[in-house]
């Protein structure tokens, strides 16, 4: 696994954090560009861990705050030593997904107020490279292995109301209201 990065509070970008990007904006629609150039990756790295901090997310992809890059930040609870304000970010993540697919509830920090029963793979094997441009591959299980996938499918334009049965999805965004606002 990449290694924890902590929460610094020191954005090395200029005012304020980028907002979240919500449905509706077409950046969540579109497949990211894989990194082959990693100047300025690390900086955008510790930019997504402060904006998922921010908003209390389990993971962010760069595509929710307007960046078309394949970048993911997971949170890493307790590796900081208990609070869980530590995460590893992953360029070019790829899961080979191992185990039964099981469901488990999910959120989005896109989706707000949008939660649903989403059926993934239990575990799975990750492999991508450090914002530093390293190669790295782990074995990924529990939430970890739910987080990375969910980020994994915002790189590819997917939203957890895709993984689901349509009804089940009008439903859980008609509540949070937002039915409608991902129609163009
Ligand atoms: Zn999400």
């Amino acid at each position: 696994m990449p290694a924890a990065r902590p929460l610094t509070r020191r954005v090395p970008w200029a005012g304020a954090l980028p907002a979240v990007r919500t449905l509706g904006d077409p950046g969540l629609r579109t497949r990211a560009k894989e990194i082959d150039d990693f100047s300025g990756i690390p900086e955008l790295a510790q930019v997504m861990v402060e904006v998922m901090h921010q908003h209390g997310g389990a993971g962010l992809a760069a595509p929710q705050i307007g960046v078309a890059l394949r970048l993911i930040a997971v949170r890493v609870p307790g590796s900081d030593g208990g609070d869980g304000t530590s995460a590893i970010v992953i360029a070019n993540p790829q899961a080979s997904p191992s185990g039964e697919a099981a469901a488990g509830e999910e959120g989005c920090l896109s989706l707000p107020g949008v939660f649903l029963d989403v059926v993934r793979p239990a575990s799975a094997e990750v492999s991508g490279l450090s914002p530093e441009g390293a190669a790295s591959e782990f074995a990924a299980g529990g939430t970890l292995a739910r987080v990375i996938q969910h980020e994994i499918d915002h790189l590819d334009g997917i939203l957890i109301t895709d993984r689901v049965p349509a009804p089940a999805a009008w439903q859980a965004l008609w509540r949070a209201g937002l039915l409608g606002a991902g129609r163009r």
